[in-house]
């Protein structure tokens, strides 16, 4: 089928594309794809890979599902794309109603963006909009928590983890926003008020320059994979009552039952400002976020000067994303989800357990479906990488962890494949 073969597609590759977080001279291997169906990733030498990683936290109803190639090739057959700006269509229209609903009409105002980063962008001008507009333009700073990841545009940047983020090599030209220690209480751990006294301390502090407080609701996704405590979130939504400070959830990894709740607020029963979705909101068939806000937010960003919310990107609520959408939502609400995430996270709790006495092994955890194991030192990638793709697994490490977020719809037999190829990889490893 495919006009190139496998050893051009890599040389290709080599000379002209430019892999997320790599360098261009000295890459880190890749391996071509031909197709994917299921939880099973096909390469182009024949080899069948079992996905653990949903394409990061967005394939969650598998590869090539029925019932979103169908709702691609019927949106396809009307039309892919119109301008959002004047227009409006059912695909957009019926996914914002959708969505709203998932907050139990708490968040009724839905604006349409491509991508994470740009959703977390939207609400942080939102928030400023908002202050502004209520005649407190000093309120233009955020508030945020360290391990936490927020995209890779200039303000998402500005909140993720100022030491292992980009503000390194971009210091000078990011905002500089607060940041407060990551809560050290995992999910399961009784909650202490003592976990958020430096968070209470600084939002007290600079109640009157802060717009807003970001963060990542339960689960710290790419800025360390951590779990905390549902008391902080509780916490965070009291703290920002009572100082004047919008809280902005950004739900663009947990969104869509990967925690075990539809949105990983619900672990805490609280409700933010502005709720960004993203990753799994198409069921990876296409990049398309969104950013959800209040009916306060939206009638004040609306009713103050500008009187418009200042943003609209060229693809906003593109017809073919926005109907994939819709299919990929409805099709999770009608799933067995809640009983999908449950077995899969008792299968790793069983699993993951031993694999805490491995050597050079410092940290287990499971939370829904996700599994992480966390080691003591960096892990080599590439080496690790290879071993997981001989032993027919898609599993990609980062930095010292190694974690599984394998599609729901995942049988327990390939379950187990991704369980076992940890646990050995993690061992071989060691033994070199
Ligand atoms: C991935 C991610 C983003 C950025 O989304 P992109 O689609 O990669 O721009 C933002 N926030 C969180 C929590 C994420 O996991």
């Amino acid at each position: 089928m495919s006009p190139l073969t496998d050893a051009e597609i890599l040389a290709a590759d080599l000379a002209h594309v430019w892999h997320p977080y790599t360098s261009a001279t000295e890459p880190l291997p890749v391996y071509p794809v031909a197709s994917a169906e299921g939880v099973r990733i096909r390469l182009m030498d024949g080899r069948e890979l079992v996905d653990g990683m949903s394409s990061w936290w967005a394939a969650i109803h598998g590869y090539r599902h029925p019932v979103l190639d169908a709702a691609v090739t019927h949106q396809l057959s009307r039309m892919s794309h119109v301008m959002f700006g004047g227009l409006t269509h059912e695909p957009a229209v019926m996914l914002a109603e959708l969505l709203a609903g998932l907050t139990e009409g708490r968040l009724p105002r839905v604006f349409f963006c491509d991508s994470g980063s740009v959703a977390v962008e939207v609400a942080i001008k939102m928030a400023w909009q908002y202050w502004h507009a209520r005649g407190r333009p000093g309120k233009k700073r955020l508030i945020s928590i360290e391990s936490g990841y927020h995209g890779d545009t200039l303000g998402a940047m500005s909140v993720c983890d100022p030491v292992t983020g980009m503000h390194g090599v971009f210091s000078g030209v990011l905002p500089r926003q607060i940041f407060a220690p990551a809560p050290r209480l995992g999910f399961r751990d009784t909650w202490n008020e003592e976990d958020a006294a430096e968070l209470a301390r600084l939002v007290r502090h600079h109640r009157d320059e802060t717009a807003a407080l970001i963060l990542e609701p339960i689960v710290q996704g790419a800025g360390g994979m951590r779990f905390y405590s549902p008391g902080y979130l509780r916490r965070v939504r009291e703290l920002c009552d009572e100082n004047e400070i919008l809280f902005i959830a950004d739900e663009i990894a947990t969104g869509f039952g990967r925690s075990g709740e539809m949105l990983a607020c619900q672990h805490a029963g609280v409700w933010p400002d502005i709720l960004c979705l993203g990753k799994a909101l198409t069921g990876g068939y296409m990049s398309l976020a969104a950013t959800l806000s209040t009916q306060d937010v939206a009638k004040t960003v609306s009713q103050g000067s500008p009187g418009v919310f200042m943003h609209g990107p060229t693809f906003m609520g593109n017809p073919l994303a926005c109907a994939t959408a819709l299919a990929s939502v409805r099709l999770l609400l009608s799933s067995p989800w809640r009983e999908r995430v449950s077995g899969i996270e008792d299968v790793f709790r069983k699993e993951f357990d031993p694999i805490r006495y491995l050597p050079g092994v410092a940290d287990v955890r499971v939370l829904g479906a996700i599994g992480v194991v966390e080691m003591e030192r960096p892990v080599n990638v590439a080496s690790m990488q290879k071993r997981f793709v001989e032993k027919g697994v898609w599993v990609r490490p980062f930095g010292r962890l190694v974690y599984l977020m394998p599609p729901f719809i995942i049988e327990n037999a390939d379950l187990y494949k991704l369980t076992g190829a940890v646990s050995e990889v993690i061992f071989e490893e060691h033994e070199q």
